[in-house]
């Protein structure tokens, strides 16, 4: 691994030339090795920024003018339904849809693939040749498990807090987008406006994806045979798992009792990372969505461990058998 260079200057050139770095709020070592990695996954110009809602906030600062309508995929991440909620005193208005389903007109169609934390997956048919600008957010699915500019989005995101650097310890967003103009404009305004990745987060990445196939099979196999397990649990309503990558969500009578009582699962926000969370989302989110959904991220450790925490904290053997 090349040292971590956190210079935030660089010389010019003996006539005073400016070189490859001379600022690290343009461009710095770390985030460069980082995009070109992550640009040569998703075949694409990669940027990256301080956060994935940092990422979120470049693309409508480049693309969102006011006046304009954005469909949102119903359910998806809670924060970027925020983020354009409080975009509204600068005229950008946001519909949720149901991505499943037909894509309504609007400006900007923002999908989630898959949802977080419903697991919808986007309908690609609809998207395709749409005359809105298609971003997709492909935070869980991760590069491994989809290469959204190849079904039809023109940008692609990522939360690379999640997945990507899977360790819970470095905030990162990243788009992907094969438009030069496009790349051009969201990179003027991350640096004008300073939404730019620290250099340990951008070495975060880089050394993540060395090992996101690997990690992201692992998470596939275990939430797997989880939600098989989860859905014959007598005391579980429903269960959401797209099949691929860590996340699954289901229902419960009491969220709360059970994530204050798992011991190996992390009662904690945030998904993607080696060791596993769970939370319920009803704490942020309300009512726009069921009461009762805990939103788990499986992490790498052994399947029947996970699942012996799990069982505990459900709970319902020993219910039935103190009854
Ligand atoms: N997109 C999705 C799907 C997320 O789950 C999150 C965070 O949970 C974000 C975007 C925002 O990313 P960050 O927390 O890195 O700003």
């Amino acid at each position: 691994m090349e040292p971590v260079d956190r210079s935030t200057i660089w010389p010019y050139d003996e006539r005073g030339e400016p070189g490859r770095f001379y600022y690290s709020r343009y461009d710095h070592p770390s985030g460069v090795a980082a995009e070109t990695e992550l640009g040569r996954r998703e075949d694409g110009n990669a940027l990256l920024y301080a956060s994935g809602m940092g990422a979120a906030m470049t693309v409508l600062l480049a693309f969102g003018r006011p006046g304009m309508t954005v469909a949102l995929a119903e359910c998806c991440y809670y924060g970027t339904s925020k983020l354009l909620g409080l975009l509204d005193s600068w005229d950008i208005s946001y519909v949720e849809y149901d991505q499943t389903g037909p894509a309504p007109d609007a400006d900007i169609v923002w999908v989630e693939a898959p949802a977080n934390p419903v697991l919808t997956m986007p309908n690609w048919e609809s998207l395709r040749g749409h005359a809105g600008l298609v971003v997709c957010d492909a935070t869980v699915a991760t590069p491994v498990y989809l290469c959204s500019l190849d079904e039809g989005a023109d940008v692609v995101l990522h939360s690379a807090t999640k997945y990507l650097t899977g360790s819970h310890n470095a905030l990162l967003g990243a788009t992907v987008t094969r438009d030069p103009q496009r790349s051009a404009r969201l990179r003027e305004f991350r640096g004008t406006a300073g939404i730019v990745s620290a250099p340990d987060a951008a070495a975060a990445l880089v050394r993540g994806l060395d090992t996101l196939d690997a990690r992201m099979a692992r998470h596939t196999e275990t939430a797997t045979e989880l939600a098989r397990r989860l859905e014959a649990h007598p005391a579980v309503s429903t269960v959401r798992y797209p099949g691929f990558s860590g996340l699954i969500s289901f229902d419960v009578e009491d969220p709360r009792a059970v994530e204050t009582s798992t011991k190996l699962i992390l009662n904690a926000t945030s998904l993607g990372g080696a060791r596993s969370t769970m939370e319920s989302r009803h704490r942020w989110e309300g009512d726009r969505i069921p009461a009762g959904l805990l939103r788990l991220s499986v992490g790498l450790e052994d399947v029947d461990e996970l699942w012996a925490d799990l069982k505990q904290a459900i709970g319902l053997e020993t219910y039935l058998l103190n009854l």
